[in-house]
């Protein structure tokens, strides 16, 4: 038999209140600081990715669906937004609306992954970039949003990291001095980070290799060798934050994975601090825009994990809102088809009142049915056999109820309808 692939998963009914939290949630937070919702293409030109998100992250190196379709074009499944937001500004001339634009997304996305807790192969993000602005009032903005949607969910006691890792002025003098101090520890690197030591220096420190951690705690600080205009936007982002309650622990060793990121990254992590336990991170991509051939074009913004986010509210026991289940269940008794077909009557007439009815289908004995109802947790159970058919009735069941009540039909359809106002208010 066939099973899901390996870091996929089917989300089935009972997890959809979750979901539908979550992003609701999402859209509604979105809303409410001005970000409007798009959607991008599941896939893309590879070279998107190779250029946006950077060919030295582990992303383009080792994680990326990519094949070469029909028509001989090089396609990689999305493996994350920004680059895909960002190419859909520079192609929409988005840069000609007021700035910044303020954006949304909720993708599935994909990556090569080792599947474990909280990480799969296909998982579900909620995406949020303000493009356009290079102000530090758009980074605390997103940061402040992002703290509210958890809080929001009901995620408390969140913890921020931040740190600035520069701009292109002042990132080759810190560079030299990252790579001073870890050319000293050579023979002590392990292999990943003696690559990174001449491919991407700054990706040093995130290494979590144990035996390389005293000699990334021992490296200097970005932010003591930031320059003057990085320095100020840092120290501006900083006061914002404070001034929205919220108060960062400025951790020198979070850089991100990805290449495009300058001056302000972030990450926000739920109490319980796990390896795979941060429920987002982001950070600014001043520079991403004319990477990817555009002008210049400042962006900021960041990605939350939907799965993450679901894995925290069930560890926490938070509850979401149900789905609105089928209220009533109506079933025909016996092989008539005239009870068959009042039965779909009946079921017809309560849709058309809004209530939600559950119809019976096939022949089942009565027992069947009955259990049938017990599982779908209905209020209302509704049977129709030849007896109700020559009477112009049926048996009507409110499960609050010890006994059933014989009423003719139309009483019976108001009785539910009623019912189901005073529960919904439907
Ligand atoms: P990233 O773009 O890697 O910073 O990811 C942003 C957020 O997406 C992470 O903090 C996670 O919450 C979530 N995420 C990233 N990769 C995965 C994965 N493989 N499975 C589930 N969630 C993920």
């Amino acid at each position: 038999m066939y099973q899901a692939p390996r870091g996929t998963q089917d989300i089935l009914p009972e997890d959809i209140p979750y979901f539908l939290h979550v992003e609701a949630t999402a859209r509604r937070l979105a809303a409410l600081f001005g970000y409007r919702e798009v959607r991008t293409p599941t896939f893309e030109d590879s070279g998107l990715f190779r250029k946006g998100t950077g060919e030295t992250t582990d992303i383009v190196e080792k994680e990326m669906y990519s094949f070469t379709d029909k028509g001989k074009s090089d396609i990689t499944l999305r493996p994350e937004a920004t680059p895909s937001i960002m190419r859909a500004y520079l192609q929409h001339g988005l840069h000609s609306r007021p700035q910044p634009q303020r954006l949304f997304q909720l993708l599935n996305c994909f990556r090569y992954d080792r599947p474990q807790a909280g990480r799969w192969r296909e998982f579900r993000q909620l995406d949020i970039e303000a493009i356009g602005e290079e102000d530090a009032a758009v980074d605390a903005e997103l940061i402040t949003l992002f703290w509210h949607f958890c809080g929001a969910l009901g995620l408390n006691e969140l913890s921020l990291q931040l740190n600035s890792i520069g701009d292109p002025v002042c990132r080759p003098d810190y560079l030299e001095a990252l790579r001073s101090h870890y050319s000293s520890h050579q023979e002590e690197l392990c292999g990943d980070c003696r690559r990174r030591l001449a491919a991407n220096p700054l990706r040093l420190l995130d290494c979590k290799v144990p035996t390389c951690q005293p000699i990334a705690d021992a490296a200097p600080a970005f932010i003591d060798h930031l320059c003057d205009d990085c320095r100020s936007h840092f120290e501006l982002l900083l006061t914002l934050l404070k001034a929205e309650g919220i108060t960062p622990s400025i951790n020198p060793r979070l850089v991100r994975g990805l290449d495009y990121y300058t001056r302000t990254v972030f990450e926000l992590y739920p109490p319980k601090v796990g390896q795979q336990a941060a429920l987002g991170g982001g950070g600014r991509y001043d520079g991403l825009a004319e990477i990817l051939g555009g002008r210049h074009t400042p962006g900021v913004g960041f990605a939350a994990g939907i799965e993450r986010l679901v894995l925290n509210l069930k560890a926490q026991d938070i509850e979401v809102p149900p789905m609105s289940e089928a209220l009533a269940f109506v079933a025909h008794v016996g092989d008539a088809p005239e009870a068959a077909a009042a039965a779909n009557e009946f079921t017809r007439h309560l849709r058309a009142r809004g209530v939600a009815a559950l119809r019976a289908v096939g022949q089942r004995s009565i027992r069947a049915r009955l259990r049938h109802a017990d599982a779908a947790d209905v209020r209302w159970t509704v049977f129709i056999g030849d007896e109700e058919i020559r009477s112009g009735t049926v048996s009507l069941r409110d499960m609050t109820q010890p006994e059933p009540l014989d009423l003719p039909v139309g009483e019976a359809i108001e009785r539910i309808v009623n019912g189901a106002w005073e529960r919904n208010g439907v």
